[in-house]
């Protein structure tokens, strides 16, 4: 039925990079048969998902949705895709996502543009575009997403999907392509809260292959799908309704706000304000480690290599002229320049500091919140086309979210509403590190 929808669907959204039919209807059988032989019985056996095409599948292309990886086909699998193995998942297929996951709308993808299934006029958001997409569209059941900032949430808001970032550490990154190592973190993207707990339960594992990999207490999150937010304390950050929030987007989640109080939780609010220096701290740290981690791509060793040159030096040059995009470009030129001798001070060390000093403020908000409420993006789904032009414009549209990649944190990102346009509108719950249960609980609570 997901292929089906998927052949469908797919003309128009565009939410793969690759659908693996073949594979999953492969896959499925294996899977059956394990069902029956009663070697598989957890709730995900046989449920179609998708992976966002920075993680590595063995043997399946994979692209982060740039020309430089043109036909890599890796020789492993990550251990988030592992884990979906393990529970006996089919995947059906590879995402579409902005390039890297550089971008905020999935339209810096080498094979196109993701539309948002609410209203094809318009962008999925990004950088986990397609995996929401495909949720949304119902091209899969669920779907994994990568957060660096807000990758996993904001598109989630923006196609009315259920997505969460775990704290940092909770989901291996061993096998997803890095961007920003310090903040990546992999995700589900699900239809409902109880779907994205599950998916969550299934991905995170403690492994030794990621050295940031953290060994949790409890990786039992579905236990904390009940309904009960009595006592819980919500702080709503004053700054992040004001200027530069969508009206109707306000309203939507201080309704929702309204829900979660009327059952039965402590909703106040109270002072975030260091977070507006967020953007900046986040776009330089998050740059520099790029600049870093992108310099593997060299067309040597795989991937893609440029037709005609001179010299290794030429070669070089060249294939990373035509296989980066514009947006990555100027990641790394950014992420280059805040590292050089003379800048780095100036710039990546005070992006640092700002970094601890965020940390810090979230570390007092939690002595007296068991959650923070925010919105996920200030505004619904913009219009397809019209976001590249201005990055500094799309850049601010993080504000929300990158703070919390900054910190190690994990929020979680659900649909409230939606504006007049019918594109969904997305409420946004922080938490202290490791308290994802909470926020399941409140946010299954709401649903
Ligand atoms: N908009 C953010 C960026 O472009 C999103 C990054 C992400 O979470 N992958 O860096």
């Amino acid at each position: 039925a997901v292929l089906e929808q998927i052949k469908k669907a797919e003309p128009v959204i565009n939410s793969y990079v690759t659908v693996d039919e073949e594979g999953a209807l492969a896959q499925a059988e294996e899977v059956q048969k394990k069902i029956d032989a009663g070697e598989l019985t957890g709730p995900l056996a046989g449920v179609p998902v998708a992976v966002k095409d920075n993680m590595c599948v063995e043997g399946q292309l994979t692209t982060c949705s740039s020309k430089i990886l043109y036909n890599f086909k890796p020789t492993f699998s990550s251990e988030a895709v592992l884990n979906l193995k393990k529970a006996g998942m089919v995947i059906v297929g590879k995402t579409n996502m902005d390039e890297f996951a550089m971008g905020s709308t999935t339209e810096t993808s080498y094979y196109g543009p993701t539309k948002n299934p609410h209203n094809t006029e318009h962008v999925p958001g990004g950088s986990s575009g397609g995996s929401c997409a495909a949720v949304a569209a119902q091209e899969c059941f669920m779907a994994l997403g990568s957060d660096t900032g807000g990758s996993i949430r904001q598109p989630s808001s923006f196609c009315g999907v259920v997505g969460l970032k775990p704290t940092y550490g909770t989901v291996s990154r061993y096998g997803l392509i890095a961007y920003g190592s310090s903040l990546d973190q992999i995700g589900p993207v699900a239809k409902d809260v109880t779907d994205c707990a599950t998916l969550l339960e299934a991905i995170a594992s403690h492994d030794t292959k990621d050295s940031t990999s953290v060994e949790r207490e409890d990786y039992d999150f579905t236990s904390a799908l009940v309904e009960d937010v009595k006592g819980l304390k919500i702080g709503i950050p004053k700054d992040y309704f004001g200027d530069g929030l969508d009206p109707e987007v306000k309203e939507a989640i201080l309704k929702a706000a309204d829900v979660l109080k009327e059952k039965g939780a402590i909703v106040e609010e109270f002072d975030l304000s260091l977070v507006q220096y967020a953007i900046p701290a986040y776009y330089v740290i998050a740059s520099a480690e790029a600049s870093s981690n992108l310099e593997r791509f060299d067309g040597v060793k795989y991937g893609y290599r440029t037709e005609e040159y001179e010299g290794l030096h030429n070669m070089y040059k060249k294939t990373r002229s035509e296989g980066f995009g514009a947006e990555v470009k100027r990641r790394i030129m950014l992420g280059s320049f805040v590292l050089s001798s003379g800048y780095y001070d100036a710039y990546y060390l005070k992006a640092l500091r700002t970094k601890a000093l965020i940390k810090k403020a979230f570390d007092e908000a939690f002595e007296k919140y068991d959650m923070i409420l925010a919105p996920a993006a200030p505004t619904t789904a913009p219009e397809l086309g019209k976001s590249l032009s201005d990055p500094i414009k799309m850049y601010l549209g993080d504000i929300y979210t990158i703070s919390v990649n900054l910190a190690g944190l994990p929020g979680i990102s659900l649909p409230v509403g939606k504006d007049k346009k019918g594109l969904p509108i997305g409420m946004q719950l922080i938490g202290d590190g490791f308290q994802e249960k909470k926020l399941i609980r409140a946010a299954y609570t709401y649903e």
